[in-house]
């Protein structure tokens, strides 16, 4: 359900004052059951590299009604714009420009997405190129209408544009999937993973823990992985029994009360999936909590804890997981929870800008010891979503946090389940140690 500022300014009289002075005019973002159709057609490639003819044909391969040339359509509704073999920025507009003629034809909820090549600091005019489709992705993400988004996927050196990650990084940015995702780039540094062949249902067969699963987020990712076919276990404090195993009814879920910071909740994690047969294919570290406070009054009862749940419990509940041996499965996929916070600091949160700062040097670092099996780690840092943590927040910092992204509103839960489903899936193999953002496009930060 939308916010109280965004049910006016829909309203007849609301769109009208609205107008009139220039306030924010939120778009209703459409999600997967608004928009099931895995691309939003027609669908312009831009690009005569071969791999803009791949782009081209796996998009037939999916059904879409693919154009090489804007020509004369009146409505375009996804655009994908290759520049992997760009060698020098003079050669970025011949490919982009015709774009922004057609900027006015944009469908609502309209996708751009950029494929190139990360920059190596091997070749100063190509990296100039390359860092160049950065600023531009990034760019024209503020300039999206009506619940449109631009993002761009960074494909490695070496690593074909039919590598199943930045397959799968085109179907999630394409896709309604990725609707409050605007402004950022999804890296695919090797060409590891599986294509997936059910697409309706990635997770099929696979078996997923979710930590904090009681509510907000947490229930929202053991929702959407549960829809995508995964078996869920789900956890969560003793204090939300009641809340889990009705999460867990729902679900077919196999619930596991436990308290991440407790002392053994490694090893007790360990013989619970153990005497229950499981082995996990994705762990999702979402359990998080605020104790904010300016750094001049913080107090160890407010760091302490923050710290404790945010990043010490994912260390000892991952390093439990792996030391046993025998509770993960062949290639497993860790995402944890980061925060913008962790990305630009915040006021008032020095305790919680440490604990998800700390989130994302730890998938980094996860990623390399993960790899040798087949495994990822990667984080997601959402921005303001709408939850019972953040509807503690005071009243005006809780209105301006919402509007402060490109979609000018808040995130929803299922945003950032849909991009840990994403990461999760057997596509997903080639992406590692990242953080992306959930965040609308949010102002702080990058
Ligand atoms: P929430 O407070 O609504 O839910 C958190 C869940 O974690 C609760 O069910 C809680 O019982 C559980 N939990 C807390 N401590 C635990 C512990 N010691 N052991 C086991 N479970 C525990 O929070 P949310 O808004 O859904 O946030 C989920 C995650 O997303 C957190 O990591 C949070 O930091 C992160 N995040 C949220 C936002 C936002 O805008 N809501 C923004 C950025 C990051």
């Amino acid at each position: 359900m939308a916010d109280a500022y965004t049910r006016f300014v829909r309203s007849t009289p609301g769109a009208m004052i609205a107008k009139r002075t220039g306030l924010p005019r939120p778009a209703r973002l459409l999600r997967r059951e608004d928009r099931p159709e895995p691309v939003l057609g027609p669908v312009v490639v831009l690009g005569d590299s071969v791999g803009a003819d791949q782009i081209a044909q796996l998009l037939l391969s999916w059904g879409a009604d693919v154009r090489r040339r804007f020509e004369e359509l009146r409505r375009v509704g996804s655009v994908v714009a290759v520049l992997d073999e760009v060698d020098a920025p003079d050669q970025l507009g011949p490919v982009l420009l015709p774009l922004a003629g057609a900027m006015r034809t944009l469908a609502p909820g309209a996708r751009v997405v950029t494929i190139s090549r990360p920059a190596t600091g091997q070749d100063p005019a190509r990296d100039a190129a390359r860092g160049g489709i950065e600023g531009f992705t990034r760019s024209l993400a503020h300039e999206m209408r009506a619940g449109g988004t631009a993002n761009g996927i960074l494909a490695a050196d070496g690593v074909a544009l039919d590598a199943p990650g930045v397959i799968g990084a085109l179907r999630f940015l394409l896709s309604a999937r990725s609707a409050f995702v605007t402004g950022q780039f999804l890296e695919v540094t090797t060409a590891a993973g599986t294509l997936t062949e059910d697409t309706a249902q990635p997770l099929a067969g696979r078996i997923a823990l979710v930590t904090g699963a009681a509510r907000g987020i947490g229930a929202a990712i053991a929702r959407t992985l549960a829809a995508d076919g995964a078996h869920l276990v789900v956890l969560d404090v003793p204090a939300a029994g009641t809340e889990l195993s009705r999460l867990a009814n729902e679900l077919r879920a196999v619930p596991i009360q436990l308290d991440v910071t407790s002392d053994g909740a490694g090893e007790r994690l360990v013989q619970f999936l153990r005497e229950h047969s499981l082995t996990l294919d994705v762990l999702v570290l979402n359990a998080g909590i605020t104790r904010d406070k300016l750094f001049a009054n913080m107090t160890p009862d407010r760091w302490d804890p923050v710290i404790g749940v945010n990043i010490t419990s994912q260390i000892t509940l991952t390093n439990a997981l792996i030391d046993a041996g025998d509770v993960l499965g062949k290639q497993p996929r860790v995402v944890s929870l980061a925060s913008t916070s962790g990305i630009a600091g915040n006021r008032g949160q020095t305790n919680y800008a440490t604990s998800k700062a700390g989130v994302m040097a730890f998938v980094d670092a996860l990623s390399s010891r993960l790899a040798e099996q087949g495994g990822t780690a990667n984080a997601v840092a959402p921005g303001f979503i709408e939850t019972e943590m953040t509807a503690r927040m005071p009243a005006i910092n809780r209105e301006v946090a919402r509007r402060v992204n490109s979609l000018q509103q808040g995130g929803l839960p299922v945003d950032v389940a849909e991009a840990i489903g994403f990461l999760s899936s057997a596509e997903a193999g080639g992406i590692q140690g990242q953080t992306l953002r959930v965040c609308g496009q949010n102002i702080v930060g990058r």
